[in-house]
């Protein structure tokens, strides 16, 4: 589990901002779900033959007797929120959630037990276009942050009845070769062989590699609802690989599934996957309705991000205020408060622990403040405050505190001018 330190929070910021602008402008509110949910929850809906609900997830047992864990993704709150609050009802619904997940890994760069996602979904359109709109959303979102090195993988899983004589060509064909099978194979080889596919042990590639491929057993719908939605990509020009053999780690998608990769981050090249979930909302008791989502994983773009150096510098205080002196330390603080509230949003930052002028001047320009005001025996004595632009040879001026704020305000435009 990480601390995101005051160094790295820039390009945390700096992607949520863009991401939160991005959902509004494809029309997705916010919502927020709890941390916890009961196990069944996800056992359910995750799926009992996958890597989360076998061995990641953090569960416990509260003083109440019941399995409770932390949520190893969003959807299945998400789904289990708009069931339980009654905003089903042949609705159609766009919405996000953002924070942490838990999953009890192996650490390593880019994997962690506690992780951030922004989680996207859209519950009620049954359609390929919002397979589209979800694709597009993350395609715009790399080109706003300035990340180049991305690729889109893409497959369908088709309907579960697609599935249903896969699964069974698939069995047969791991079956003949029983002897290969890691131990986490041969327990989903019965349960869900579909699952093996997903496997990360490099000793398996070999034998997943000359598999069946579900495209060959797909059905009409499930070959038009995919077509569609690579025409509507080829027509916003989104370039994607389809890769037959991309399932994804959770039981309940159907249909479109996608991952964006990249090769710039080593192993965990995956940066952003999702897929449609239609059988999921009846499974977990709503009424049967359409969904698709997908999550990001924030930690691995905001590795991007930092590399891109596309964040946006931190801003620096307007003004940094130096004060020398029993006497003018003691009035040094109402002096800020009251350009804070003359000033809102600037940065009014104060010397704090006193100094001399020399180590007062030196942290002021440390801070990146653009003016300092100084305020010492003297300027109390004539009744004035001292202003110093930092950033260009200029000498002091003076001006009575009253009108400090006017005074501040416009030389920060003016300092703004001849900086550009
Ligand atoms: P992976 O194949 O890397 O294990 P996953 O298929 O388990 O990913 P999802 O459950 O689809 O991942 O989660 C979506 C995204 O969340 C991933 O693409 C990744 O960017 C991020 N993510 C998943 N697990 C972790 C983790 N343990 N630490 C950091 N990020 C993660
Ligand atoms: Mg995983």
């Amino acid at each position: 589990m990480n601390d995101v330190l005051p160094g790295q929070i820039g390009a945390w910021r700096h992607l949520d901002g863009v991401l939160r602008g991005l959902l509004r402008d494809y029309g997705y509110e916010e919502l927020r779900v709890p941390v916890v949910e009961h196990t069944e929850l996800f056992r359910r809906s995750i799926g009992e033959f996958t890597d989360i609900v076998e061995k990641e997830m953090y569960t416990f047992e509260d003083s109440g007797g019941d399995s409770l864990t932390l949520r190893p993704e969003a959807t299945a709150g998400i789904v289990r929120a708009v069931i339980t609050n009654g905003l089903l009802r042949g609705a159609r619904l766009k919405v996000w959630t953002a924070g942490p997940m838990f999953r009890h890994e192996r650490p390593q760069k880019g994997r962690f037990r506690e992780f951030y996602q922004f989680s996207v979904e859209a519950i009620g359109f049954a359609g390929p276009d919002i397979d589209a709109e979800l694709i597009a959303l993350g395609a715009r979102l790399w080109q706003r942050l300035g990340i180049t090195r991305v690729r889109l993988l893409l497959n369908s899983l088709g309907t579960s009845a697609a599935r249903h004589g896969y699964r069974s060509a698939l069995r047969a064909y791991f079956e003949a070769h029983a002897t290969v099978l890691d131990a986490d194979s041969v327990r989903r080889l019965q349960g869900n062989p579909l699952r093996i596919l997903d496997s990360k042990n490099p000793a398996m590639q070999a034998l997943i590699q000359g598999a069946p491929v579900l495209s060959d057993y797909l059905d009409e719908e499930s070959r038009a609802h995919f077509a569609s939605l690579c025409a509507m990509l080829d027509a916003v020009q989104i370039p994607y690989t389809i890769n037959p053999r991309l399932v994804r780690g959770l039981d309940y998608y159907s249909h479109t599934v996608f991952e964006w990769v990249t090769d710039a981050l080593g192993a965990q090249d995956a940066i952003c996957a999702g897929g449609r979930y239609d059988g999921l909302i009846a499974q977990l008791g709503g009424e049967a309705t359409a969904g698709i989502g997908f999550a990001l994983g924030q930690e691995r773009v905001v590795d991007l991000i930092t590399q891109a150096g596309t964040t946006p510098a931190a801003a620096a205080p307007a003004v940094y205020l130096i004060a020398s002196g029993a006497r003018a330390e003691a009035v040094a603080l109402q002096l800020a408060e009251a350009l804070r509230e003359a000033l809102p949003g600037q940065g009014v930052q104060m010397n704090l622990g006193g100094g001399n002028y020399k180590a007062q001047f030196r942290r002021a320009d440390r801070s990146g403040a653009c003016l300092a005001l100084i305020l010492g025996d003297a300027e109390l004595d004539r009744g004035v405050v001292a202003l110093k632009p930092l950033r260009r040879e200029a000498g002091q001026i003076e001006c009575p505190p009253a009108e400090l704020g006017a005074r501040v305000r416009r030389m920060l435009q003016e300092e703004l001018w001849t900086t550009i």
